[in-house]
């Protein structure tokens, strides 16, 4: 905080690296865990706590109506939870040795890629199916909030003009893609071969960052006028933060995370996102339009390619604006280099926190060596300190589509495997029959790892070597 009171300076994490920020007070910051070290109080703080009133407000002290609190006053509500059912094969090992284990489990891997090869051969042709557009469909237009980073378009941009190109089967409607960045032909192009019939742009060149005042006030601006019927953003780092400036200038609700979309009977946007720690996936759905959501990158596939497509471009004004609210100090942009090896690993072994230790981690980072696999992880095992937070899969982290997984002491929580739903073929080994981690796997063995993942990584040596090889 600036000795004046009257700003403050934020590093903030990017989807690239991080920027240093500066802006006015009084400002509302989201900070993620481990943002500052734990204060314990001893025992001359408690009992000075104690001894300070504490004054006890309720909603009704508030200068607000009551209807705004509470279930009635959400602008979004969530309809019947749903479980999870992962679509995997589910044979487990229960009594078997090591050994036998290790073979057994060698045996059906090498059927069941023999398998899915025979599938993706077969399916190869029918994943290349064009999808109609409804350019002339304005009355429910579905907005897709591009992300421009510099290396060009955001993947999860591609992702979000998909899913909106398979809602648009059901509202007959326009895809819009709004860019925010100085118009560029190529982007342009880009955009429309990958589903959008329309481009508004957004030129932030005078305006400044994404995630400013400025460009919200063009933006929320334009979405009054045109009133579409839903908007899509990345929840990324600029995702979030202009969406939740949308919601709150237009009053809207917003569904932060979600991991899918549907459209139900009646026509609504269904935004589907974990819940209960992951175990359950919540339909939430949005009782002010145009609906908001953020979606999780890396889990939605993109159209295929029409490269004749074009797409009209319009341009939205610029509102006069007073100054901006953040000024942007220094941006670091970092390669990921951890998640780029992950994200293109055939073989990946996840490490929960079954492995007991950082120790145990080494031993088990070394038997991945030797096979050539990457080392993916739990957010639990991030936050111990074991591992670093790049390669934590799930809600939070990366989403990964190894052609093997191999998951090694991981309980098997949602926010967990829902980063894992596309990998080929997945392998369990945990001591807890009863690990969700079962359901969500192929084959899962029943034991410690200390006993069982030796032996099976020698028997999966040659079939996870020539994986790699091939790969390559
Ligand atoms: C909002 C939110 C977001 C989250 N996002 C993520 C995310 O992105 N990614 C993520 O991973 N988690 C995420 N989590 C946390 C997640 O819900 C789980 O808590 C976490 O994945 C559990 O980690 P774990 O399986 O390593 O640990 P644990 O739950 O402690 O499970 C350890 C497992 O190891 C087994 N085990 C113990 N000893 C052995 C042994 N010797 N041999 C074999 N097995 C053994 C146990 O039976 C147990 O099943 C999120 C949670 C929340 C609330």
């Amino acid at each position: 905080m600036h000795s004046d009171r009257k700003s403050v300076v934020v590093e903030r994490m990017t989807d690239e690296g991080s920027q240093t920020i500066e802006c006015e007070l009084p400002a509302v910051i989201c900070v993620t865990e481990g943002v500052a070290p734990e204060l314990y109080p001893d025992k001359e703080h408690m009992e000075l706590a104690q001894s300070i009133p504490a004054e006890v407000l309720t909603c009704a002290d508030l200068p607000l109506s009551l209807d705004q609190f509470g279930a009635n006053g959400s602008p979004t509500w969530v309809d019947e939870i749903r479980l999870v059912e992962p679509n995997r094969l589910g044979v487990l090992l229960e009594e078997s040795t090591p050994e036998e284990a290790a073979k057994q489990t060698a045996d059906a891997l090498r059927l069941r890629l023999a398998e899915l090869a025979v599938e993706s051969e077969s399916s190869a042709g029918q994943d290349f199916v064009i999808l109609p557009r409804y350019p002339s469909g304005k009355k429910k237009s579905i907005w897709v909030v591009a992300e421009n980073t510099k290396n060009g378009l955001a993947h999860v941009t591609l992702e979000l003009l998909g899913k909106a190109r398979e809602l648009t089967q059901f509202t007959n409607s326009e895809v819009v893609a709004v860019l925010i960045a100085p118009p560029s032909e190529e982007l342009i192009s880009i955009l429309a071969t990958q589903g959008a019939d329309r481009v508004l742009v957004l030129d932030n060149s005078q305006l400044g960052p994404v995630c400013g005042l400025a460009v919200a006030n063009s933006f929320a601006a334009a979405v009054e006028r045109e009133n579409p019927y839903a908007l899509l953003f990345a929840a990324t780092a600029d995702g979030g933060d202009l969406a939740s400036r949308l919601a709150a200038r237009l009053e809207l609700g917003l569904t932060g995370d979600a991991i899918d979309l549907e459209i139900n009977a009646d026509g609504r946007l269904v935004q589907l996102k974990p819940a209960l720690g992951g175990n359950v996936v919540a339909p939430i759905m949005s009782k002010t339009l145009p609906n908001l959501v953020t979606l999780r990158p890396g889990l939605l596939a993109p159209a295929i390619p029409e490269p004749r497509a074009v797409a009209t471009v319009e341009h939205v004004p610029q509102l006069p604006f007073d100054g901006p609210d953040i000024r942007l100090l220094k941006e670091d942009f970092q390669e990921d280099l951890e998640g780029i090896l992950l994200a293109k690993s055939p073989v990946v072994i996840g490490v929960g926190m079954g492995l007991g230790s950082p120790e145990n981690m080494a031993e088990v980072q070394e038997m991945a060596r030797s096979v050539g696999a990457s080392i993916a992880t739990t957010r639990d095992v991030v936050h111990e300190g074991w591992l670093a937070q790049q390669m934590m899969v799930g809600i939070s982290g990366r989403t990964i589509a190894p052609t093997v997984y191999i998951a090694v002491g991981i309980r098997g929580a949602f926010n967990h495997t829902v980063g894992l739903q596309r990998s080929g073929v997945i392998i369990a080994i945990n001591q807890n029959r009863r690990a969700v981690m079962f359901r969500s796997s192929d084959f899962g063995i029943v034991g410690t790892w200390e006993e069982f993942l030796p032996p099976l990584m020698e028997e999966l040596r040659p079939i996870l070597l020539e994986l790699v090889a091939t790969s390559d």
